[in-house]
């Protein structure tokens, strides 16, 4: 292995809260690293998409979990999700989808469908995931763990701009609650909610340009991945 040069095959688990810039910088950093970027708030959001268009309550976990567990779901590229053979890559952004996601997701029967799938998805190594609850619950034991935060005003911010990117346009109080309603839907929730792990490393974003963060993260993949002898996964 070269000097400078991050390991192969290690599992880097890249958590925090809505807006916290996860998407893009693990986006980065997984081709700076020659790794696959998992997406799991794709997963949910899929799910969340197919149970509006089957009108099937968002309280109803048995029903929505059952949805999960019967529905294929694929990673096509960067941000190409397939559920069950079709491309719901833009729909599953819309800010509707997004609150439904939020709301699906505190179903455990939901969150055990979903489990087995995002770990097969990342036990070969090789992988940036990101999520809620990666370091946490999915790879407990990930090599490497980041834990991204910024303040809600900048969380909000960005999601203005992605979303006018995607030609949605929304004012940024009502993002900014939006942000705020589903940080507290994430973290109060009784199954796997967002939480730092104990030996994730936390970096506050506000202020950091994307490039500075990736060049953070990368820096710690390269110096953590010397620790491993062997890649370890659950
Ligand atoms: O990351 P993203 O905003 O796309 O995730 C959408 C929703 O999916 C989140 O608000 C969260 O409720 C849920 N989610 C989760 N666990 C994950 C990833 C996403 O509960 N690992």
């Amino acid at each position: 292995m070269k000097k400078g040069q991050a390991r192969k095959g290690l599992i880097v688990a890249i958590d925090g809260p809505a807006g916290s810039g996860k998407s893009t910088v693990t986006h980065l950093l997984s081709l700076k690293l020659g790794y696959t970027h998992i997406d799991t708030g794709a997963l949910y959001r899929a799910i969340a998409l197919r149970a509006i268009e089957l009108g099937i309550p968002l309280a109803d976990g048995a029903a929505l979990g059952e949805l999960a567990a019967s529905s294929k779901l694929e990673f096509r590229e960067r941000d190409q999700v397939l559920l069950d053979g079709r491309n719901v890559s833009a729909l599953i952004r819309a800010p509707e989808v997004s609150m439904a996601a939020s709301r699906i997701s505190a179903h455990p029967e939901v969150r055990l469908a979903l489990l087995g799938l995002q770990r097969r998805l990342g036990e070969k190594g090789g992988v940036v995931l990101e999520g809620r609850d990666i370091g946490t619950v999915v790879f407990p034991r990930a090599h490497v763990k980041f834990f991204l935060t910024a303040s809600v005003e900048s969380r909000a911010r960005r999601r203005v701009i992605e979303l006018e990117e995607k030609g949605t346009y929304l004012d940024f109080e009502e993002v900014k609650k939006q942000v705020v309603e589903r940080d507290r839907g994430d973290t109060e929730r009784k199954v796997a909610p967002l939480r730092r792990a104990d030996d994730a490393i936390e970096i506050d974003t506000t202020g950091m340009t994307v490039e500075e963060v990736v060049a953070r993260l990368e820096a710690e993949v390269v110096r953590r991945g010397k620790d491993f002898a062997s890649a370890s996964t659950t």
